[in-house]
């Protein structure tokens, strides 16, 4: 690159403004009940486009409330949510399933692909919800995701015929059906072993680079976390933002 090119490809680099995918403004989450149970106290987060962001924090403090309430799957008890700059306490019903099937993509611990389907088949699921039926051309798309991650010979295999590794990039895939902006992802590597779990996080993370698809993962994987771009911790239902360094310096206290 000509020096006036690389300076001009700085220069829009440092202008550009990239755009938010996520923000949250004082979310609250209590769970009513016998007992309340307050657990998310107000938290601000920003995530923007093509960011890989990890959530880490202990058992029971809040990730997967956190996690469900972007995804529009749960309701906060207060404050706002915007996805692409929506606030999504103004849709309805059938604008919020738009939503969990267009924009946000999921990617749960049990990969909960259904059983009685074929790896194909679950992985075009989110586009025959929303379609009735995939055209050739999204057909297409899901077949070459399925290449990418390595399962071309798997496409007519059902999920108990696949190792828990496949049944995972096999639940990549899907998230990834209707190419959404934004994949949620709670624990994904959590039910696997060592090596199946790298080999899903690094797909993952090339999916984000590739495609430019923005994830938040929840993980208790520290090696994991070192490596996405921003790590977040969740405490006594607050939210904060904490360099590589103060991770691993935490990880060693911990140790
Ligand atoms: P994490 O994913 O970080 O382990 P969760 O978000 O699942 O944590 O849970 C946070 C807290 O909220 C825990 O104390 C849990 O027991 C409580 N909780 C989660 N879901 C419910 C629910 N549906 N009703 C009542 N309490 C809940
Ligand atoms: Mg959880």
């Amino acid at each position: 690159m000509s020096p006036a090119a690389a300076k001009i490809k700085t220069e829009s680099t440092v202008n550009e403004t990239p755009s938010l995918v996520i923000e949250t403004r004082g979310l609250k989450k209590t769970y009513f009940g016998k007992i309340n149970v307050p657990v998310l106290h107000g938290l601000d987060i920003k995530i923007y486009a093509r960011e890989f962001v990890a959530i880490i924090g202990q058992s029971g403090s809040g990730k997967s409330t956190l996690l469900n309430i972007l995804g529009a799957l749960d309701v906060p008890t207060g404050g706002k949510v915007f996805v692409n700059g929506t606030d999504i306490s103004l849709l309805d019903e059938d604008e919020l399933a738009q939503l969990r099937s267009e924009e946000v993509g999921f990617i749960f611990q049990g990969h909960f692909l259904l059983n009685e389907f074929s790896c194909l088949e679950n992985a075009l699921m989110p586009i025959t919800i929303r379609h009735g039926e995939a055209d050739e051309e999204q057909r297409l798309r899901v077949l070459k995701l399925l290449e990418r991650v390595g399962l071309s010979d798997q496409t007519n295999k059902f999920p108990d015929e696949m190792s828990g590794g496949q049944n995972q990039r096999c639940a990549i895939v899907r998230s990834l059906a209707n190419a959404p902006k934004i994949i949620l992802a709670d624990e994904p590597t959590g039910n696997l072993d060592s090596r199946s779990g790298e080999e899903v996080f690094q797909l993952m993370r090339e999916m984000n680079r590739e495609s430019g698809v923005a994830f938040v993962m929840i993980t208790h994987d520290d090696r994991l976390a070192q490596e996405a771009d921003r790590i977040l911790l969740i405490e006594d239902g607050n939210i904060f933002e904490i360099s590589k360094e103060e991770h691993r310096e935490r990880i060693a206290k911990i140790i």
